[in-house]
């Protein structure tokens, strides 16, 4: 009994997290999560839930109460816990190997702790490699303005929509903001007949205004996750890597939701033949058993740092103390066995279609929900006033759906509300071991919610 150990109130009355001091949790604290199991999590009152979101961050992709992970963290920790990345150490070198071997193309994996943190090296190479190659020109990083990339000062800089963020300012500079490829919520002027190459042209279009000549790379979201579950639709990606291509852009695409298999192949680029130079990955490295980031560049931009290399300028001398050491890969070498022997790209595939077939029934019967889309088990619900002109519902509808399903038993997640406008989507992520029951589970308490807000409007 958890509740007996005070847990709930020495979480209110000391911890600093975003629920912390949220109205509906003022008097009671945010739910204190205290066990997990395959698909569900209980709560310190003994309730139990689905997790149709991994984590509430699509971030368990394996499901909780992996011993075969917490036992290779275990032995690992005991034989020997934490050397620097000065030295070279047996669970780094083993799932890198692992990891490129999944990756035709990439070549060099640089080890952090957060998606944060992974993206802001990302951006410190295309820096220096401004400053190597270009004599200081290149220094601007382009993002789209529905994307999100972290918590950081500069990765706020670089996440579109993020309100809040105006707190945090001012922000770094040369980071400039490209427009998304949502078709559901096509721009007005856009042309409807080639979405995809236009929406990729808009980006030429920023290039061209800014220089392409000050532009060092373009930062994507294979799927945007949080900002509403927006897959590019066709053309976009190849007209994305021409354009790089032509405007000597390095492309940058951060892999921290839909990486280590969410979208049904290890990486979402991988469905478009799309060739990045740098991939920045996180939660799903190690489905949450430690703390893993990744920032993976092809030979070729490491090369850039090999040639006449001085070592005071630090091109090589990048450490983060507790990168890559040691529990880290040591859980996500075992996280991607399990992703092999479960055969879990294809579960995500299969289920999430299984999922996304059963969402598109519901449409049929609630004309509420305006679009279903995502691709493998990351899914999105926008949800519409109404269908013909697609208004978006309230935040509060969206958040009345995910008390609903919560109330049942489910928990479900929606967009980031830190966005602008558009907190009208329902985004799910269940772990890649569901089954059809637990999608018929997820299906049944939306269909539930998504009656009563209906009735109710
Ligand atoms: N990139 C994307 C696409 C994300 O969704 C997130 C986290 N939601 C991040 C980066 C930041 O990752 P972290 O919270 O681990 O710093």
């Amino acid at each position: 009994d958890f509740d007996s150990l005070d847990v709930v109130n020495n979480d209110r009355d000391h911890v600093w997290h975003h629920l912390a001091q949220h109205k509906p949790f003022e008097k009671t604290g945010p739910m204190v999560i205290v066990k997990g199991e395959g698909m569900r999590v209980w709560d310190s009152k003994g309730n139990e839930y689905l997790d149709a979101v991994s984590g509430a961050v699509w971030t368990v992709n394996v499901g909780y109460g992996r011993t075969e992970i917490a036992d290779a963290v275990r032995d690992q920790l005991v034989e020997m816990n934490y050397f620097a990345q000065t030295a070279g150490n047996v669970p780094a070198a083993k799932f890198s190997k692992k990891l490129i071997d999944k990756m035709p193309g990439m070549n060099r994996v640089y080890f952090s702790n957060s998606g944060s943190e992974a993206n802001e090296k990302a951006f410190k190479i295309v820096r220096q490699i401004a400053h190597k190659k270009y004599g200081g020109k290149k220094t601007k990083i382009l993002y789209r303005d529905r994307d999100y990339h972290g918590t950081t000062i500069a990765t706020l800089s670089a996440s579109g929509q993020y309100e809040r963020r105006n707190q945090y300012g001012p922000f770094v500079p040369d980071f400039v903001e490209v427009p998304h490829c949502c078709e559901y919520r096509a721009q007005d002027d856009a042309d409807k007949s080639d979405y995809g190459v236009w929406a990729a042209n808009q980006i030429e279009k920023v290039i061209l205004a800014e220089g392409a000549d000050t532009i060092g790379a373009l930062c994507l979201e294979p799927i945007t996750a949080g900002g509403g579950v927006i897959e590019a639709p066709a053309g976009y990606w190849p007209r994305v890597q021409e354009i790089c291509k032509q405007y000597d852009i390095l492309l940058h695409i951060d892999e921290v939701v839909c990486g280590l298999g969410r979208t049904g192949t290890w990486f979402g680029y991988q469905h478009y033949g799309v060739k990045p130079d740098i991939v920045t990955m996180a939660k799903g490295v190690a489905s949450g058993y430690a703390a893993i980031s990744c920032t993976v560049t092809t030979e070729a931009v490491f090369e850039m740092f090999k040639e006449d290399e001085d070592p005071r300028m630090g091109y090589f001398r990048d450490i983060s103390t507790f990168g890559g050491c040691t529990a880290g890969p040591a859980a996500a070498l075992v996280n991607m066995e399990i992703i092999e022997n479960e055969n879990l790209l294809e579960n995500a595939s299969h289920q999430g279609e299984y999922l996304r077939g059963r969402l598109n029934d519901l449409k049929e019967k609630y004309p509420i929900i305006g679009d279903v889309r995502g691709k493998g088990l990351l899914v999105g619900i926008e949800l519409v006033k109404d269908r013909s002109t697609r208004e978006p519902v309230e935040e509060e509808t969206v958040m009345a759906v995910a008390g609903h399903c919560m109330t049942n038993g489910v928990i479900i997640g929606r967009t980031n509300r830190s966005f602008k406008a558009l907190n009208n989507t329902i985004c799910l992520a269940p772990a890649l071991i569901s089954t059809k029951e637990d999608m018929d589970q997820l299906v049944a308490a939306l269909d539930d919610a998504i009656a009563d807000i209906a009735s109710k409007m």
